[in-house]
């Protein structure tokens, strides 16, 4: 298989995020939808309330499939946030907050299977 450079340094990225949440263990907090990388990568916590003007990328989910829940990102699901209601689970772009069940955020993509 061949690796572009690009390929290879996004996966040494995501290779380090996932060591370091493997290190410090899972958060219990919600993440902050206002964390700069959160933003930047158009983070909600409910996907209905997403902009569309702003985010094309949703305005074609017309069925609602693009959430947290379903996105090959979302590592493991079924956990509470601290004063939360709702699910959460652990999401490999956002090691510093769980991610909710049903948000969204423009990296969305289908996790095979699903
Ligand atoms: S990458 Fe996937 S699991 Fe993580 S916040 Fe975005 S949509 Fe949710």
């Amino acid at each position: 298989m061949k690796t572009s450079r690009r390929g290879f340094a996004s996966l040494m990225f995501l290779a380090g995020i996932t060591w370091k949440s493997r290190l410090y263990g899972e958060p219990k907090n919600a993440l902050d939808p206002n964390d700069p990388t959160a933003k930047a990568l158009g983070y909600y916590e409910d996907h209905t309330k997403v902009d569309l003007s702003k985010w094309p990328k949703k305005a074609q989910d017309k069925e609602g499939k693009q959430i947290c829940k379903t996105c090959v990102f979302w590592t493991k699901g079924g956990l509470k946030a601290e004063g939360r209601e709702g699910e959460w689970g652990v999401c490999t772009l956002f090691p510093k907050g769980l991610v909710s069940a049903t948000g969204w955020c423009n990296s969305w993509a289908l996790k095979p299977g699903t």
